[in-house]
């Protein structure tokens, strides 16, 4: 069965769920007119609307052309064959609630190297102008929409006609079903798992291309780069980069290891992580604000710290269990409660819950440094225009609803001994706040 997902009310998890589905696309488009065709003004998309209603906001939706269908496809096709066929070494995923041991290759860094390096030499030797990227967005951000949507409709299917493996299953609920998922790890044949495609190759893969993209875009535009959109472009590409570096360990996250395989993760990793993430970027196209060197630079160092602190904090945890509880943390034997639970299919297991280190800060330490680097990327945009801000905002909610989501998850899974990390580090995000 389905790991059930109701953490708030049955009402507001329907209603959360039927306006994100319903709401998510059209924001996408409201997004992409305002930053490319609005000057980044809510303002004049308002009036915009007010002034052309219904019909004015149809007329603004770009249909997806061949062109836009057609740069899809190679990007799609070209991350999947990398995917598939560059080396990589075997990594086991960790235990699936069925009890199952998914089987990874981490070929990722690789990808991202021979994606970027690719990308770069096709607008170099002008082979491939990534401005045609730019100039068709609204129109890659439409076909991506619909796409995915279809894309989701075939994973609700497969779910119940060929899942991969017995981490799947129905909540008997047509709507909770496609918007959650089915199976945990669907694949294609033995090796091409779907998710790793999604949210890695696709979806995290687009952000940095589409963050070179803004940054050539605005080359040709003005013959030169403002130091804004160089620090938001190298923050979000340290960040990206950092992402690849660590992959392998996302597999152990919630989003590969408890979330299924459904609108919310995929057609989010598919849509909404190429135009919502990278959308500070998309607004500096036309908004090249000068910092000076010195302001610049100290965005810079204050944003690589952030993520530097994010990835040490993942990597503490993954170290921690990896080593079994005995390799140091920050130079001394870590703290840490032993805690067993039961799978679904009845087995007894056990696991390790550091509890010094970042993890004895706060049971989610590690969303601060997330959220601060994302507001680090986007300051450059100064404070002109309030929508550049909307992705730290929003990731801001996603990760609170986040943390209260996984202490439900393990506070069910372990019981008493989550009772006592709880004890032991009372707060949820912020130290001595919340
Ligand atoms: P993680 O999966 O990394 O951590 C939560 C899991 O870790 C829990 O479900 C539990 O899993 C285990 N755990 C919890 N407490 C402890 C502990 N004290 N010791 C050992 N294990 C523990 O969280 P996320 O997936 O949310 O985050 C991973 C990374 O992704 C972070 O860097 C985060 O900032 C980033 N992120 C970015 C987002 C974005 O949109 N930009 C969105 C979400 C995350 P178990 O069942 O194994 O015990």
């Amino acid at each position: 069965m389905a790991e059930t997902k109701m953490v708030h009310s049955p009402t507001l998890t329907y209603f959360s769920m039927l306006s994100l589905l319903t709401l998510c696309p059209p924001f996408v488009i409201l997004l992409w007119y305002t930053m490319v065709h609005a000057d980044g003004s809510v303002l004049q998309t308002w009036d915009y609307l007010r002034q052309q209603g219904l019909q004015g906001f149809l007329e603004m939706w770009p249909k997806p052309t061949a062109v836009a269908w057609k740069i899809i496809a190679c990007y799609g096709v070209f991350e999947a064959a990398l995917q598939l066929w560059l080396p990589g070494r075997r990594v086991e995923g960790p235990i699936s609630p069925s009890g199952n041991r998914p089987v990874y290759k981490a070929n990722g860094l690789a990808a991202y190297a021979v994606t970027l390096i690719t990308y770069l030499s096709l607008w170099w030797f002008g082979i491939f102008n990534p401005i045609i990227v730019y100039d068709h967005l609204g129109e890659i951000f439409s076909a991506l929409i619909f796409g995915s949507f279809i894309f989701c409709i075939l994973l609700y299917i497969k779910g119940h006609v060929a899942p991969s493996s017995t981490d799947c299953g129905s909540s008997g609920n047509v709507i909770i079903d496609f918007y959650w998922g089915m199976e945990l790890y669907p694949r294609i044949g033995k090796n091409f798992d779907i998710k790793v495609f999604t949210n890695c190759r696709f979806g995290m893969m687009s952000w940095s291309v589409l963050a070179l993209t803004y940054c050539i875009k605005q080359y040709e535009a003005n013959g030169r780069v403002a130091d804004s959109m160089l620090v938001n472009t190298a923050l979000m590409l340290v960040y990206v980069t950092k992402f690849f570096w660590w992959e392998a360990g996302y597999w152990n996250t919630m989003d590969i290891a408890h979330d299924r395989a459904g609108f919310y993760i995929c057609w989010g990793c598919l849509v909404w992580v190429p135009s919502i993430y990278t959308s500070p970027g998309m607004y500096l196209v036309n908004h090249p604000v000068d910092l000076g060197t010195q302001l610049a630079l100290y965005i810079l160092l204050a944003g690589i710290l952030c993520i530097y602190i994010n990835y040490d904090c993942d990597r503490q945890r993954q170290e921690f269990r990896r080593t079994n509880g005995k390799g140091l943390v920050w130079g001394k034997a870590p703290s840490k409660i032993v805690a067993t639970y039961t799978t679904t299919s009845g087995e007894t297991k056990s696991s390790l819950l550091l509890t010094s280190g970042w993890w004895g800060l706060s049971r989610h330490f590690h969303y601060v440094p997330e959220i601060l680097a994302a507001f680090f990327w986007t300051v450059p945009a100064l404070f002109n225009h309030v929508l550049p801000y909307f992705y730290v905002v929003f990731l801001t909610i996603l990760l609170f609803d986040r943390a209260k989501r996984d202490d439900d998850r393990c506070r069910s899974k372990y019981g008493k001994y989550w009772k006592l990390y709880c004890e032991k580090v009372p707060y949820r995000i912020v130290p001595g706040v919340y």
